[in-house]
């Protein structure tokens, strides 16, 4: 009897351990394939000749490094794909964090992707110095840059993407907003499922996966705070609030 119920102990922990293994391989996986976007629209932009003239040697070896990244992200969509994540974000490291500063780093990364689409990317920085909030670094840095890669992935050529952060009382409040596609009402509910993507955002980009909400979600309940938005056809706006104190 006593063997019975330690090897299904065991059995609990091996499945607790694979749970983990698996969160993290997903959250990864998600941050190096925006990471690796981020790398793929600077080297079109040279390759566009948008910074001015290149070599003939020059643009070879830029097209190898841009040919190189692409398979990099379908590398990265795969392991997204085939990785199940499941309901257990656990090992987080909490650390007094600038809110402020890590969001300028994470737009920082999509003025490229931007600029191809000519979107506007605006950030409306607060007027005072924020609190500095004890979360999980690199976990928020992984739920910014869903938000605003989804917010120019989903945007039409020539949009606008506003993104704002400020504090009140006892939580910090960030937006970000877009003038892009609408999330209509039957998609409303389902748009934090893992795997769920609108016909909508299939059109205009095949490869996402469904598991970047899902998975912000999860990092933001994490950290005691909330998510929801707003989508009309003027476009969609996600909000999240943290609480200042975990
Ligand atoms: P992915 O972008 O890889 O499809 P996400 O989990 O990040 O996965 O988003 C899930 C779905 O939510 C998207 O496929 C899209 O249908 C919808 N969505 C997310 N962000 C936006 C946005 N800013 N505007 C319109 N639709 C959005």
């Amino acid at each position: 009897m006593d063997d019975i119920l330690k090897i299904k102990a065991e059995n609990e922990e091996l499945k607790n351990i694979n749970l983990v293994r698996s969160d993290l391989i997903s959250i990864s996986a998600h941050q190096l394939r925006t990471s690796l976007s981020a790398s793929k629209w600077i080297l079109k932009m040279f390759l566009d000749k948008d910074l001015g003239d290149i070599t003939s040697e020059q643009e070879n070896l830029l097209n190898k490094a841009y040919e190189s990244t692409e398979r990099m992200i379908m590398l990265t969509n795969e392991m997204i794909t085939l990785n199940h994540t499941e309901d257990k974000i656990l090992s987080f490291n909490f650390q007094d964090v600038d809110l402020v500063e890590l969001l300028e780093q994470t737009i920082f990364e999509f003025y490229g992707e931007s600029h191809k689409k000519e979107i506007e990317l605006i950030f409306l920085k607060p007027s005072s110095i924020l609190n500095k909030v004890s979360v999980d670094k690199e976990m928020i840095r992984v739920v910014f840059q869903n938000l605003v890669e989804n917010s120019i992935k989903y945007s039409n050529i020539h949009g606008k993407v506003v993104i704002s952060i400020s504090q009140n009382e006892d939580e910090i409040d960030l937006s970000v907003r877009d003038t892009g596609i609408t999330i209509s009402n039957d998609d409303q509910k389902h748009i934090f499922e893992k795997f769920y993507r609108t016909e909508n955002a299939k059109q205009k980009d095949a490869i996402g996966s469904g598991l970047g909400l899902y998975t912000t979600k999860k990092i933001v309940e994490n950290h005691k705070g909330k998510i929801w938005f707003e989508s009309d056809e003027k476009g969609t706006t996600f909000f999240i609030t943290l609480p200042l104190n975990n």
